[in-house]
């Protein structure tokens, strides 16, 4: 209902005091008409006069009956304004607040702002914008149901409200986000600094909620009308504080949760590039952008190549060549990983069935994939679509996907196995894979983290991780690749810790296709079937930040 119509009915009743008007009417007609027939019916009692005239006599009875009349429908009339203002005041209350915590919800919050806004500027004070958003509130509701949740949300609100003072204005804006508006004296944003660290303090202590205990964090996100040295920016409103409150939240959340930031321009910007880099990913998909490059993989003994990791590139029009560090990470978050990855694995297959056959291709899959239960059907209908043998794939898993469901990846570790495709585990020492995990899973292989083999060049004490985790595959009866061999001192020393496989830029950079296949060519490893190589392409531009680091 627009105010509009809930006005309507409220008017109608107040023109209706047109009733108290034909009373009044009605009693000034009473006068008139009773002032001639009056003391001619007294008269008649005392047998002095006459009757009263009948016409005047029905006036005056009709008159006393339209007085009656025209009161009591006053009287109910008044009755029902204030009754329905009293509805309407009911209903404005509750458009204006949050039913669950009883505090403003977002429309209300944006009145209030304003409203603070201008009675702080009054004062020559500052505000502060403050949004909080939890952590894992999901889980909670996932974990201890939703009245649990629903009552964690009321006894967080209360903590919050009990450190604010009395002027600010507390709102829940929707599900498990929160904003406070307050007033602060103009460059003295610490305050507003040590409210937030007693606010972080208070929901650190655990919820009991329907007799169970409960432990939470919070992310919080800040914005201000004045600028860090106190002075009054460009003028900003209600919805500009909030929107800015909203992208240093976004930023807190992306820095690992649990912790504040003011807003400062550069989140603007870091924000519209990672716009511009989702529309770009979108585009690059439907564009075919995203291409596969390759690293060689080299048996250190031997110094023969016995395969390549396919490494994701996205040869972008804007922005040149872009390193997957950068896309994989967004496309994970937009959903897209699944799409991005199963495009680049049908031109890796196209590929690969160039080479020889002996040669393996290997593959980097994200933890975002494993979650799909069909992943490993899924993969091998592609291998059977691309005709590509099972045995010459190896797919590379990294320690994190092992704590989100370690049952899930065992059984389809087991498939993928049974098929024939190989599973190794990739930048081993850097997670936290735990050695029962090691024994329990499958494993083909396990990769050594590039970080581990760079220790390697110069002093030897650096590197005792290396060598631990080379004893630890050992005992485990694992083979090891060693990655990032940078230079021949590593090869070296390498070579000297036992049989194992490596790759990094000693032997070269990751190539493109028609690199691979001109390298392959000359060796002599194409596969026979394979068509006559084309030239390779002229290396193309590459992005300042996709260099490979
Ligand atoms: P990763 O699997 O550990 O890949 C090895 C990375 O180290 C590659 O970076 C490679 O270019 C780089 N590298 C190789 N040799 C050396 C060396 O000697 N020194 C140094 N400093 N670096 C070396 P790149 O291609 O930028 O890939 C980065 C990461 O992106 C990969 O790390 C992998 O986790 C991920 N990634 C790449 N392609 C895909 C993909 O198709 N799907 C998924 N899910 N992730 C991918
Ligand atoms: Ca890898
Ligand atoms: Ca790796």
């Amino acid at each position: 209902m627009t105010d509009h119509d809930q006005q309507n009915p409220l008017q109608t009743a107040e023109r209706d005091v047109v009733a108290l008007g034909i009373a009044v009417a009605a009693i000034l007609l009473l006068v008139a008409t009773g002032g001639a027939v009056i003391p001619d019916a007294v008269r008649s009692l005392l047998g002095t006069g006459g009757a009263p005239n009948q016409i005047l006599a029905s006036a005056l009875l009709l008159n006393i009956a339209l007085i009656i009349f025209g009161w009591r429908r006053y009287r109910e009339l008044t009755w029902e304004i204030a009754e329905r203002r009293r509805a309407e005041e009911q209903a404005r209350l509750l458009a204006a607040i949050d039913p669950l915590t009883h505090c403003l919800n977002r429309r209300s919050m944006v009145e209030a702002t304003e409203q603070l806004r201008t009675r702080a500027a009054m004062r020559g004070e500052a505000i502060a914008y403050c949004m909080i958003d939890l952590d894992n509130f999901k889980q909670i509701n996932d974990m201890y149901g939703h009245s649990c949740g629903d009552a964690v949300l009321v006894k967080l609100c209360e903590r919050i409200r009990a450190l604010l003072p009395r002027e600010a204005s507390l709102a829940r804006l929707g599900g498990d986000e929160f904003a406070f508006v307050m007033a602060y004296p103009v460059g003295h944003t610490e305050r507003i600094d040590d409210l937030v660290i007693r606010l972080f303090a208070s929901t650190a202590e655990p919820f009991n909620a329907r007799d169970m205990t409960v432990e939470l964090t919070i992310s919080i996100g800040l914005s201000t009308d004045h600028d860090a040295d106190g002075s009054p920016g460009p003028v900003v409103d209600a919805s500009v504080l909030m929107h800015r409150a909203d992208m240093a939240l976004y930023h807190a959340k992306k820095q690992g949760r649990n912790r504040h930031f003011w807003f400062d321009a550069s989140m603007e910007n870091e924000l519209r590039f990672r716009n511009q880099l989702e529309t770009g990913i979108r585009r690059g998909l439907s564009e075919n952008e995203f291409i596969p490059y390759y690293e060689q993989q080299i048996d250190i003994d031997s110094g023969d190549l016995v395969g390549f990791e396919m490494l994701a590139r996205w040869q972008s029009q804007q922005l040149g060549l872009v390193s997957p560090e950068i896309f994989i990470p967004i496309a994970e978050e937009m959903g897209l990983i699944t799409q991005l990855s199963e495009q680049l694995m049908d031109r890796a297959f196209v590929d690969a069935r160039e080479w020889d056959d002996s040669l393996t291709l290997s593959i980097n899959i994200s933890p975002v994939q494993l979650r799909d239960p069909w992943f490993a059907q899924r993969l091998l209908k592609r291998l059977v679509a691309a005709n590509f043998p099972p045995r010459r794939l190896e797919i590379e898993i990294t320690e994190s996907c092992l704590h989100e469901n370690v049952g899930l990846v065992r059984t389809m570790i087991t498939s993928l196995r049974n098929q024939g495709v190989q599973v190794s585990l990739d930048d081993f020492g850097t997670g936290y894979a735990s050695i029962e995990q090691l024994r329990d899973l499958p494993f083909d292989r396990i990769k050594i983290d590039r970080s581990f083999i760079s220790e390697l060049r110069g002093a030897s004490e650096h590197s005792r991780m290396a060598n631990a985790i080379i004893a630890l595959g050992r005992g485990l009866d694992l083979p090891l690749t060693a990655e990032g061999v940078e230079d021949e001192e590593i090869l070296a020393t390498l070579r000297s810790m036992g049989r194992l496989k490596a790759q990094g830029y000693v032997y070269g950079k990751p190539e493109t296709a028609a690199e691979v296949r001109q390298r392959l060519a000359a060796q002599g490893k194409l596969s026979k079937a394979a068509p006559p190589a084309p030239a390779p392409q002229p290396a193309p531009q590459i992005f300042p930040r996709a260099a490979n680091s």
